[in-house]
């Protein structure tokens, strides 16, 4: 897709999409194809796919959610997706992107610096992030990180109770639910929609899991990675 038919479904999925707001994407976008050789940041190095399976796709993870004055956090941002692209959209949120690869978040805050965007940045695993940050953010976001049942006992601690934890998701959606019923069991949440979309170029499907945290977290999740990974819940 090119830029204005970004624009166009942008604004249909129910953004204010100014054109201020758009060059700001698209400048973002171009300096991330850009770094891309340097940092191998992404495999989409295509502007009009990159439009559609990277900025549309993040763009669907908020819609409809008012994340004014909200904490949120993007865990495994990777070159900043969906946070980057929930900030253009949602300016009004207090988001951190985290990534336990030094580079690609030290990239991203050069980059934030420069256009005096308001994020905060953490280099750091998941799991021991969570730890140090026990319910404190309204809104967790991932993309493209780990299957469902090991994400949820990274991110869930994280998450205030009533709290909700968006996981972006393709077509396997419903494999990966159904191994992480006992992993929300046990960490006192539940899935409570399932927002399917077909993106608009080349028809893949996508899944948004709004999970909200009904309870308090038992203070042994998250584990050590390696026992996630050996024993998921
Ligand atoms: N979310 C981005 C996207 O959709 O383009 C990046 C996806 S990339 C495949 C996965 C990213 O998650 C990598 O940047 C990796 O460093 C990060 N990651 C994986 N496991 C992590 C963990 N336990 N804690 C922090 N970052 C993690």
């Amino acid at each position: 897709m090119n830029k204005e038919e970004l624009k166009k479904y942008l604004i249909d999925l129910g953004f204010n999409v100014d054109d201020q707001k758009m060059e700001n994407i698209e400048d973002f976008i171009e300096k991330t194809l850009l770094t891309n050789e340097k940092f191998n940041l992404t495999a989409i190095t295509d502007i009009d796919v990159f439009r559609e399976k990277m900025v549309y796709d993040s763009a669907l993870a908020t819609k409809d959610l008012d994340l004014t004055n909200k904490k949120a956090i993007d865990i495994g941002t990777g070159a900043g997706f969906p946070g980057m692209i929930i900030y253009f959209l949602n300016p009004e949120v207090k988001m951190t992107l985290l990534d336990s690869t030094a580079k690609k978040i030290n990239y991203l805050n050069e980059y934030a610096k420069e256009r005096d965007y308001h994020l905060a940045f953490a280099i750091d695993r998941a799991e021991e992030y969570a730890r140090k940050h026990i319910e404190k953010y309204d809104f967790a976001f991932a993309r493209a990180v780990a299957p469902l049942n090991i994400l949820l006992e990274i991110i869930m601690p994280l998450v205030k109770i009533d709290g909700y934890f968006i996981a972006l998701k393709g077509s396997n959606a419903d494999v990966e639910l159904k191994e992480a019923r006992n992993a929300l069991k046990k960490l006192n949440s539940e899935v409570i929609e399932i927002k399917n979309y077909i993106l608009p170029e080349s028809k893949e499907e996508r899944n948004i899991l709004l999970i909200k945290k009904k309870g308090s977290t038992n203070k042994k999740y998250p584990r050590m990675y390696s026992e996630i990974k050996n024993s998921p819940l």
